[in-house]
């Protein structure tokens, strides 16, 4: 009896697998067609500074309507095209995409903003990713110190100091490298001083609680004072009300994303974000002493 309902068990185990892989083969096979039909967009999310609320740059984002799948997340849809390799074709057009973009941003008058692009390790990996890079820099036109390549620890676990070769490539090329989601997974403070990053993304994890907590306030003021020491920047992500805002511009972040500022939007929708954003921008920061 024993024997029999472990058997059940190992069959519904494997019968969960395969519908795991049926799954992943479906999502690849409907991606790889979008990829082919040009089907993937970004959008942008706009990147505030603490000091005087003015605009300094934009993350892309990848977005996906299925025509049968309907909206894939990103977080669903990446990590299949990693394992499939297809992340990196997909990769260079999400790359090419946001410095064009950048470029006529600049041309309509945001001239200063940067444009934050997330690369995967898989990408990074490859051995002609830095040429590649900089051949879309200049085919695009954009300067290399308006990109940003956001890149996770998570990723380059095992490849460590190929990684920090290419990323050392980069910046000295004039390329921007932050290191995204600090606060999650295998976050560690030596690689805030090992890799060779501009820029720390504190996760949204940390943010939740910033303004209700003093714990996790403790946790951000520390991490922002030991990356300024280090000579890095620090941008809150995922910060949607104004008393986190409030909280973390006390505690010297420098920058802040999140629905508080926009949700990330279409490529047509910028400049009249931009324009709604200078009226709106003047009453902040709102210094309240009691936040802190
Ligand atoms: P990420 O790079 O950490 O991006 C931040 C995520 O938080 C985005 O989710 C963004 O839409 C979301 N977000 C921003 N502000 C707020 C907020 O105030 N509240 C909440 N609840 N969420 C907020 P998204 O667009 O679904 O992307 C998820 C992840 O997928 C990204 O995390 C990134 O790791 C990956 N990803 C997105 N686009 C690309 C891409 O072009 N290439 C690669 N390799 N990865 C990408
Ligand atoms: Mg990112
Ligand atoms: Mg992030
Ligand atoms: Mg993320």
């Amino acid at each position: 009896r024993a024997k029999e309902s472990g058997r059940g068990r190992i069959c519904t185990f494997t019968a969960d697998m395969n519908r795991n892989v049926v799954e992943r083969m479906r999502l690849l096979s409907r991606a790889r067609l979008a990829f082919d039909r040009q089907a993937f967009t970004l959008h942008y999310q706009p990147q505030v500074a603490t000091s005087d609320g003015r605009v300094r740059g934009f993350e892309a984002l990848i977005r996906w309507t299925d025509s049968e799948l309907g909206p894939v997340s990103p977080d669903r849809f990446i990590p299949v095209c990693e394992d499939s390799g297809l992340i990196v074709p997909l990769g260079l057009w999400v790359l090419e995409t946001a410095c064009i973009e950048a470029v006529g941003l600049a041309c309509r008058g945001a001239g200063g903003v940067t444009m934050s692009v997330n690369m995967s390790a898989v990408q990074l990996a490859q051995h002609d990713f830095v040429p590649r890079v900089l051949e879309i820099l200049s085919r695009t036109g954009l300067p290399p110190h308006r990109l940003e390549l956001e890149i996770t620890e998570s990723q380059m676990i095992g490849s460590l100091d190929a990684a920090i070769g290419k990323l050392n490539a980069l910046r000295q090329a004039g390329i921007h490298i932050a290191l995204d989601d600090f606060g999650t997974g295998y976050s560690s403070l030596t690689y805030l001083r090992t890799l060779p990053i501009n820029t720390l993304k504190l996760d949204k994890a940390f943010i939740d609680d910033v303004h209700r907590r003093p714990d996790a306030r403790s946790m951000v003021s520390s991490i922002s004072r030991i990356a300024h020491d280090l000579s890095r920047s620090v941008v809150a992500e995922g910060v949607e009300e104004a008393a986190q805002w409030e909280a973390l511009s006390l505690m010297g972040c420098d920058l802040i994303q999140g629905y508080f500022v926009s949700r990330p939007l279409p490529a047509d929708r910028i400049d009249a974000f931009l324009t709604a954003w200078e009226e709106r921008r003047p009453g902040l920061p709102v210094i309240r002493h009691d936040v802190v």
